[in-house]
């Protein structure tokens, strides 16, 4: 009889596990995605309508989303997060950067975070990823540039993955005929992803990868992140990793970097870098944030500087911190060196979603940009740099070989 009670006891636990564990796979990820990104509570008016008329002419691009870190259909249209295909083309996005993180410390902060207890392992287990994905962020790097790849395919035309300057120029034709479509490129913040092995920066690429950031989070093999502990310089791998970067036609992206980093990074690219996603210390000054020298040294490259929506970046919630972010680093390095970084979908509260990206036009309209400025802003500055990074296509198919050691 006690058995038969154990026994049934058991089966009673056996069954609510699996409950729980089913609770958690639907149920979970998306809380906790909703509870880590989603707008600000007041959120801006109507569009005025010259500001609207602009905003439909412009060819938008924005450096960094973490979109592909949460387990949703990006083709389908959704009020959770900031970012999907159907909001991209409802806001004019033409071209996103999607960025994937590969390892995420339960500590993170801006200013000392230290490498440990990798809140990735039980999201990626609890969205159903892959087995090979819990533990490894090279393989969460592949499975995020499936996830883009799967979508671009399935899409029916109205969503293109760009990896080559020909892809670019292609999506450009068909976009000013159709201008209901959407683009991505991929990036990645961090490169420990790499796993100290070199030749791992050309499977990323064959994955499809064109932007790189040396760190995110934390001190890694490649350097120091702003937010390490030690902060310190780039590594002999690390400058290996570069000099390969560049060599395959990959923009080096500085953002979360240490000093040191972007110092010893700068010293040696023959390219122009951006900063992805920042913010500037003028109007905003923290560890997460940029100096005036810094912004100066970037835009020597060519390069451009995603100033970001999100409130550490600009020190406030709504349209106005942004514009004040843009008109300060415009004011230290000249128009040409401004553009999005929004930070969307990346544990962000931010005023507006990719479907309300035209607010930020109306906002820079009203602070007294002109239309030519703008369209620098929002888009045109980044797509230079990408016209001039991106591979040719014959680069695709060429052994471009690894750096002497
Ligand atoms: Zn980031």
């Amino acid at each position: 009889m006690l058995r038969r009670v154990l026994k049934g006891a058991g089966v009673l636990a056996a069954m609510l596990l699996v409950a729980v564990v089913a609770l958690a796979y639907t149920w979970l990820p998306g809380k906790v995605m909703t509870s880590m990104n989603h707008l600000h509570p007041a959120q801006p008016g109507e569009l005025p309508g010259d500001a609207a008329e602009l905003h439909r002419e412009l060819f938008v691009v924005d450096l960094h989303c973490d979109a592909t870190l949460w387990s949703r259909d990006v083709l389908a249209e959704d009020t959770r997060g900031h970012v999907d295909i159907p909001r991209l083309i409802a806001g004019n996005v033409a071209l996103q950067g999607f960025t994937a993180a590969t390892r995420i410390p339960r500590s993170m902060n801006i200013d000392r975070t230290e490498n440990k207890w990798d809140v990735l392992v039980p999201l990626t287990f609890f969205q159903g990823w892959p087995a090979n994905t819990w533990n490894s962020p090279h393989a969460r790097a592949l499975y995020q540039a499936g996830l883009l790849h799967k979508a671009a395919t399935a899409s029916g035309g109205r969503f293109r993955l760009i990896r080559t300057q020909e892809d670019l120029e292609a999506y450009e034709a068909a976009r000013s005929k159709t201008p209901k479509i959407a683009a991505g490129f991929l990036g990645i913040e961090g490169l420990h992803c790499l796993e100290g092995d070199l030749e791992k920066v050309r499977v990323l690429f064959d994955a499809g990868y064109r932007m790189m950031a040396p760190t995110h989070f934390f001190d890694n093999l490649i350097g120091g992140s702003a937010h390490g502990v030690e902060k310190y310089g780039l590594t002999e791998f690390g400058a290996a990793v570069i000099e390969f970067m560049e060599a395959l036609n990959i923009t080096v992206d500085l953002a979360h970097a240490s000093p040191k980093v972007i110092d010893d990074t700068l010293a040696m690219v023959t390219r122009p870098v951006v900063v992805s996603h920042t913010g500037v210390r003028g109007p905003c000054d923290n560890n997460r944030n940029l100096t005036d020298d810094q912004l100066r040294a970037i835009a020597a490259t060519g390069g451009v500087i995603g100033i970001g929506f999100w409130d550490t970046a600009v020190c406030g919630d709504d349209v106005a911190a942004i514009v004040a972010a843009i008109r300060h680093t415009a004011d230290v390095v000249g128009i040409d060196h401004v553009g999005l970084g929004s930070d969307w979908d990346g544990a962000t509260v931010t005023p507006f979603d990719a479907a309300g990206t035209g607010q930020l036009t109306a906002g820079l309209l009203a602070a007294g940009f002109s239309e030519a400025e703008i369209r620098k802003v929002m888009g045109e500055n980044v797509r230079r740099v990408l016209r001039a990074n991106l591979p040719p296509a014959a680069l695709i198919a060429a052994e471009v070989p690894l750096p002497a050691a």
